[in-house]
């Protein structure tokens, strides 16, 4: 997906871009099932020595993304980069990944673009480590329901599930979760901000987080193959700043994730994550002074 290099591109000169920590296999596997593991790990070359069938096409379709031998690597390095961010921010307040938001992946299945579940795979980092904050709110604000995390977190006391996005589109089985705010299709910026800022500080004020994870999402924009929202350029900026503004009021450590963007224009992708972590720099630095 070229949106990767193409934030980065925008946002280098701007920001300190460290490489993540090396994650292992027991760091994924607090998570997910080692057969899916051993599954997304398949590769062709050794399809005669591995036990492990591989995905299905079945699988592989829900997933949407096609067979590579490097998918598990780089599904990991993603999800390493959300875990370096968190305990970045941990440390000082702020930090983002040039990547991540991967909402859609459960335990034993990735659906829609994402493989690994990276909020969770952090937030049990976190708890093995002995460092989990009492109170984690994730903030969603996606175009596509955060399923797999209202699915993973439903009974943990320390995790908040807040998901604002289109009530009728992907993913069709939408799973319950602690707050969860469905809006119509193509619904206008201005509703989408209304709704944000009356349902966030609900939120907020329920759990007073020790810890935030924002999957901001640059798909709700008008021209999203996929989101099925009409934001403008300058209404995701109203967005950006207020949820900014709201976490700084609780002044809760703060991880900043992408989540998904799927823009008809080539190159804008990039530009709209890179915009909101343009922005997150701002806010970071703004907070020091
Ligand atoms: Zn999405």
């Amino acid at each position: 997906m070229e949106k990767f290099p193409d934030a980065h591109s925008h946002v280098q000169h701007a920001v300190d871009v460290r490489l993540p920590l090396h994650l292992a296999r027991r760091d994924l596997e607090r998570v997910h099932q080692p057969a899916y593991l051993d599954a997304v790990s398949y590769d062709v070359a050794i399809a005669a020595t591995t036990a492990s069938p591989g995905l299905t096409r079945y699988a592989r379709n829900r997933l949407g993304l096609p067979a590579n031998p490097r998918l598990l690597a780089r599904s990991t390095l993603e999800t390493a980069g959300t875990v370096a961010a968190t305990l970045a921010a941990l440390d000082v307040g702020m930090a983002a990944n040039l990547a991540g938001g991967t909402h859609h992946a459960f335990p034993d299945r990735g659906l829609g673009f994402c493989v690994l579940n990276d909020v969770a795979v952090a937030v049990e980092y976190l708890r093995a480590h002995g460092r989990l904050p009492d109170q984690i709110l994730i903030i969603d604000t996606d175009a596509h329901q955060g399923n797999a995390n209202h699915a993973f977190f439903r009974n943990d006391p320390n995790v908040f599930t807040y998901s604002l996005h289109v009530g009728k589109n992907y993913p069709a089985a939408k799973e319950p979760g602690d707050q969860d705010v469905p809006l119509p299709r193509y619904v206008s910026g201005e509703a989408y901000l209304e709704a944000l800022q009356s349902t966030l500080p609900s939120a907020l004020a329920r759990t007073e987080p020790d810890l935030v994870f924002w999957i901001s999402g640059a798909d709700v924009h008008a021209d999203d193959r996929f989101g099925q929202m009409s934001l403008s350029d300058t209404q995701i900026a109203e967005r950006d700043h207020y949820v900014l503004g709201q976490c700084q009021h609780y002044v809760a450590p703060l991880v900043v994730l992408y989540g998904g963007g799927y823009n008809r224009t080539p190159g804008k992708t990039g530009w709209l994550h890179a915009q909101t972590i343009l922005r997150v720099t701002e806010a970071f630095a703004d907070s020091k002074t």
